[in-house]
């Protein structure tokens, strides 16, 4: 048997920056888990916007190439380290993307999403599209009962960033009228269902008919098309000229801008992501004057993470799942994206593992 055929597994990498970048289904080592690390096979993960991002060389982080990106891994347990206490080999996980040290002053007091030394799965380091991931066995959470590969890996990224911005950044109290900008998105479709279930009435918006009908159908009473440049007078409109309590914001650029002009008075705008645009013009008066937050979110904590599985077993928040495409589609699952003619999340799932005797 030739062992180094065998010892060897498919990741689909990134060996050029580009808008598309080009990708290459590679034979890469078998991962070795060090003392504290553990092998997951990857059964599901979920595409991102940080994927094209890391694709086009667009993030303020320098990536070494080949990367294997993806950050949304849900997996079962292969090989665990010597030290590892936490899990073991057969066990259904989520890997949390934003690895962390564990360590420091952010996460002793489980501000895993401050970290000091924090590191994003698949960007940093190889990630999710590939048949296996070696990662810190701190950054696993076990599966719940009931909640399946896809829907972990549709809800572990985004859903959990959107738990992050509504319970833990900002909070919502029941009556609050929230805003949430692209109700179709990964982040939008967990947060209008996680603002539904805080007693919020929420609002979205939609760039087409389906997206606005998807956004609907998860719990916005209202959602708006900002392709009409009146968008804001509507919200103010809809909520007899006041405006809303919180805006959980992911787009940024002029889309930030305007959302200011939906909030109420002593209202909060929580914003993470800015994939439309990252530096924005900022009007000091009406924002001190109204008494305006406005709070930046980035990640989860591994609280916000074991909220979002808890809530996805109870059925109280369900994934949005677009599509699923195998490894080796993987640029035609970016086009896509990339595209924005996405509803909810799409996934990417590897190939069957080649087995031994093979
Ligand atoms: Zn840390």
């Amino acid at each position: 048997m030739d062992l180094g055929l065998w010892a060897r597994l498919k990741a689909f990498q990134l060996i050029a920056h580009g808008s598309p970048g080009k990708f290459e289904l590679r034979n890469v080592p078998d991962p070795v888990p060090g003392s504290d690390d553990v092998v997951v096979q990857v059964q599901s993960c979920g595409l991102n916007h940080i994927d094209l991002w890391a694709e086009a060389a667009g993030l303020p982080i320098p990536i070494q190439l080949p990367r294997t990106l993806g950050g949304e891994v849900a997996g079962r347990v292969l090989a665990v380290g010597s030290d590892v206490k936490n899990c073991h080999p057969g066990d259904e996980v989520a890997v949390q993307s934003n690895l962390f040290c564990g360590e420091c002053e952010f996460c002793r007091r489980g501000d895993e999403s401050l970290c000091l030394f924090g590191q994003l799965l698949g960007v940093n380091c190889d990630g999710g599209f590939a048949e296996k991931v070696l990662v810190p066995a701190r950054t696993l959470i076990r599966l719940p009962q009931g909640v399946e590969f896809d829907a972990s890996a549709a809800l572990t990224l985004a859903g959990s960033t959107a738990m992050h911005m509504l319970t833990n950044r900002a909070s919502v109290h029941h009556g609050d009228w929230v805003l949430v900008i692209g109700g179709a998105s990964g982040v939008g479709s967990a947060a209008i269902q996680i603002a539904k279930q805080l007693g919020a009435r929420v609002i979205s918006t939609g760039s087409t008919e389906a997206k606005r009908s998807l956004a609907h159908h998860l719990g916005a009473e209202f959602v708006l098309d900002p392709a009409n440049p009146q968008w804001p007078a509507e919200v103010r409109k809809i909520t007899n000229r006041r405006g809303v309590d919180l805006v959980v914001e992911h787009v940024g650029g002029e889309v930030l801008v305007k959302c200011f002009d939906c909030l109420a008075r002593g209202g909060t705008i929580v914003t993470c992501g800015a994939t439309a645009g990252r530096e924005v013009p900022f009007n000091l008066w009406p924002f001190f004057v109204k008494q305006h937050r406005l709070i930046g979110s980035y990640g989860r904590n591994r609280a916000d993470l074991q909220a979002t599985l808890e809530w996805a077993a109870a059925g109280k928040l369900k994934p949005a799942i677009d599509s699923v495409f195998p490894l080796d589609q993987i640029p035609a699952a970016f086009e896509k994206l990339r595209l924005r003619k996405v509803l909810g999340k799409i996934l990417i799932e590897p190939f069957e593992p080649v087995s031994e005797s093979d």
